[in-house]
């Protein structure tokens, strides 16, 4: 239970005195964390001892080919599944799935059923694994349901294992409705990384018959803040809209960057490693854990793995993260802007490319060869994004992320690729080195001049520009723009269609030379990917991305500058976008219409929450802190001049003008909320989601600000004892 502190004054003060008293949790740490890994995931080993050599060999090339289970072979494979569940102490199953909120859901049954005569079992078939009917009808479907049809139904994705959190078996699925219309992440995301594989694997037979299979690899990088429970609930922004809607600077804030990789305070300390444990078991390959660069911000960062799998761990870790968060008398906040003044959060999607072979197709090979076909994979993917920019400026857009994006501290909401300097002159020679058709000759030597240094070149490829939303960094691209509060999936929806999409086109032009221009296949290969080096120029930018000259030079470029996410999702419902997903059988119109209604309404959402919850804070807490302080004020005066008459004047200078400060802070609170609502009752008359959404966006959003000026001023003149919200400095440094 909470407490529930009533007086305003002492709320804070106990509230910091609680968490001065907390000290760091005494952790065991299991002996090896390679021997716990995975413990609690019904992974290979578990397997193995529990379903049949039959069951087992179906669920494998299930996973590695895609083929259906049949209900026979479910069964089989429940009765193991449950075994092994029941002796880890589950009592419990779940459908686990990704409905579109962005959080996790689930619904548990028991496994314990009746059977008459008083008699009862532990009782899980294949049906109940393969598929389930949560009532859904409270999930947001973007129209494509009718209430009075309310029934999506959930079904098992076997290419991410099972797993066991406190004392429920969990089981991800998809979530898709009666008419097979995607409601979900994972169903698109599924869908997309099958065109990236047959598209990639298809290109990859140019180099190496071999390849049968190629799948998408991403490691997040998630940064987060950590507040004392106590502290962040005495805040109802907090708790309402997870983040703080005002509050003034501290006097000291990041700017000593004494925080970023500095010592992780103890209680800290104490919480990563509780998670890290919880996280093992899960089979979460966690690896990174250091300071970020504001006070009490903190990052955690994996091993990669395939991106479905990723994807899904990324999720169940947020969930983790704050059920461990609860032990520690913390609160996660992964909002993408929690305190202004200092740093946002963001989670950096590392994403490549890997052949079945194990080749990493975004690393630069040994030989000439293996560089030519990096070249293609690393030129394509350019060019995709060269493409599909304002799309991949869709898939991070958020109300929170909003917030970060052209923020000076994070990417800007242009999108544009980082090769550094030396993968920029590779490009540039590539460009001009072959003229026409190569000749025998030219190709020797661009094979010894060009692609043969590339290898030496990357080994000491160190530079990193911080300032870039997409990088390449090495052996991968690091999508920088991804919001942390986001599903990683998003973002990977998109950026694995574009490329698949490239890799279709880039094949079909260089079948089109070597059958009907006669041209060799390594000639061929050149020659398309000069042309696309030519011509997805304008996304290549090697500057500072914060800076004002980029942003008129993209503006020339024509790229887009999507700054709020009413604009930044218009391309979702583009032909361009449509066409698209449905070229790759991603999402279909339907699909990609309710998915752009959903999160218009989202945003709007969003900021009619936090527009109410402003309102009520000025008003309820701030105006009338503020009028009881003038009150003191006013006794201290009249009771000045009762004793000193006349002179009372001069010895009140200060408490008169601060009466005066206050009272118009105050009318001009009253003044701006009252605007705000009427804003929102204005913009809420609209029907269009596009006039709605943009309308809170520019009309009500922009208040906020206004509002905020006013309640910080009077914090900063109101006696502290009275102050009801906890203090930016207490909510940052109480460690
Ligand atoms: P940072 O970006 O913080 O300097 P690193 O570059 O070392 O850190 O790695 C960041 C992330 O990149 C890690 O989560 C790691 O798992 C991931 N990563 C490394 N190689 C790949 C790859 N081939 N595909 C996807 N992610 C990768
Ligand atoms: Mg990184």
């Amino acid at each position: 239970m909470q407490e529930i502190i009533t007086n305003m004054s002492t709320l804070r003060f106990n509230a910091v005195k609680e968490s001065l008293k907390r000290s760091p949790l005494n952790i065991e740490e299991p002996k090896r964390r390679s021997e716990a890994f995975g413990s609690n995931v019904f992974n290979e080993a578990s397997m193995r001892q529990y379903l049949t050599k039959s069951a087992l060999d179906g669920i494998v090339e299930s996973i590695n080919k895609g083929t259906k289970i049949d209900r026979l072979m479910a069964d089989h494979i429940s009765v193991g599944m449950k075994e092994w569940a029941i002796s880890k102490g589950a009592t419990h199953y779940t459908h686990w799935f990704q409905p579109l909120t962005g959080a996790t859901a689930e619904k548990h049954d028991a496994f314990f059923e009746t059977v008459g005569h008083g008699l009862a079992i532990e009782k899980f078939d294949g049906s109940q694994l393969v598929q389930q009917e949560p009532d859904a009808s409270s999930f947001p479907h973007g129209g494509i349901r009718n209430t009075f049809e309310a029934r999506g139904y959930t079904a098992w994705d076997p290419t991410s294992p099972a797993f066991i959190y406190g004392t429920t078996l969990c089981i991800p699925t998809v979530f898709v409705s009666y008419t097979g219309e995607a409601l979900d992440y994972k169903t698109p995301l599924l869908r997309a990384l099958q065109a990236v594989d047959s598209a990639a694997a298809a290109v990859c037979k140019y180099f190496d018959k071999n390849v049968r299979k190629v799948s998408a690899s991403l490691g997040w990088e998630q940064e987060y803040f950590l507040i004392d429970n106590g502290l962040a609930t005495s805040r109802p922004d907090i708790v309402l809209a997870g983040r703080t809607l005002l509050g003034h600077s501290p006097a000291k804030g990041q700017q000593l960057d004494d925080h970023y990789f500095g010592t992780i305070p103890t209680r800290a300390m104490a919480y990563m490693r509780d998670l890290e444990n919880e996280c093992v078991l899960l089979g979460i390959p966690v690896k990174t854990r250091h300071n970020e660069v504001a006070p009490n911000q903190f990052e955690l960062a994996p091993i990669f793995e395939e991106a479905n799998l990723a994807v899904d761990h990324n999720s169940l870790l947020m969930d983790v993260m704050q059920k461990v968060a609860k032990r520690h008398h913390f609160k996660v906040l992964l909002h993408e802007k929690p305190f202004a003044g200092v740093n946002g959060s963001g989670k950096h999607n590392n994403w490549s490319l890997r052949t079945d072979t194990g080749v990493n197709l975004l690393s630069p090979g040994k030989t000439p060869m293996s560089s030519l076909q990096f070249l293609t994979f690393f030129i394509n993917t350019i060019k995709a994004v060269d493409e599909y920019e304002e799309l991949l400026r869709a898939a991070i857009a958020s109300v929170s992320n909003d917030h970060r994006l052209g923020a000076n501290e994070a990417p800007p909401a242009i999108i544009s690729v980082f090769i550094g300097n030396q993968l920029t002159n590779v490009l540039n020679e590539l460009e001009t080195v072959t003229k026409g058709k190569l000749s025998p000759q030219e190709k020797t030597d661009l094979k010894l001049n060009v692609v043969g240094k590339i290898p030496e070149i990357l080994l000491d490829n160190t530079d990193r520009n911080r300032t870039s939303p997409f990088a390449f960094t090495g052996n991968k691209f690091e999508f920088r723009a991804v919001g942390s509060k986001a599903n990683c999936a998003n973002p990977m929806i998109v950026l694995n269609s574009i490329v698949a999409k490239q890799l279709i086109a880039f094949k079909y032009e260089v079948d089109d030379l070597i059958n009907n221009k006669d041209m060799k296949k390594d000639d061929a290969i050149f020659n398309v990917l000069r042309e696309y080096i030519k011509t997805s120029k304008r996304i290549l930018f090697e500057g500072n991305g914060y800076s004002e000259a980029w942003q008129k030079e993209a503006k020339k470029r024509g790229l887009s500058n999507n700054k709020t996410t009413p604009e930044a999702l218009q391309v979702k419902i583009s032909d361009k976008t449509v066409k698209l997903f449905e070229s790759l059988g991603v999402l279909n119109k339907v699909e990609s219409e309710a998915r752009y209604g959903i999160e218009m309404e989202e945003y709007i959402l969003h900021v009619q929450i936090e527009s109410r919850v402003l309102g009520d804070i000025a008003r309820n807490h701030v105006v009338p802190t503020a009028v009881r302080y003038q009150n003191i004020l006013i006794e201290n005066v009249t009771g000045l001049k009762t004793i000193y008459g006349d002179k009372f004047k001069k010895l009140a200078t200060g408490q008169l003008s601060l009466i005066e400060e206050i009272s118009n802070h105050i009318e001009a609170i009253n003044f701006l909320v009252t605007e705000m609502t009427e804003a929102r009752k204005s913009c809420n008359k609209y029907v269009d989601l596009y006039k709605k959404a943009t309308g809170y966006c520019n009309k009500v959003k922009p208040i906020f600000e206004k509002i905020r000026y006013h309640c910080d001023k009077l914090e900063l003149m109101i006696d502290d004892e009275l102050w009801p919200l906890t203090k930016y400095r207490e909510l940052l440094f109480t460690k």
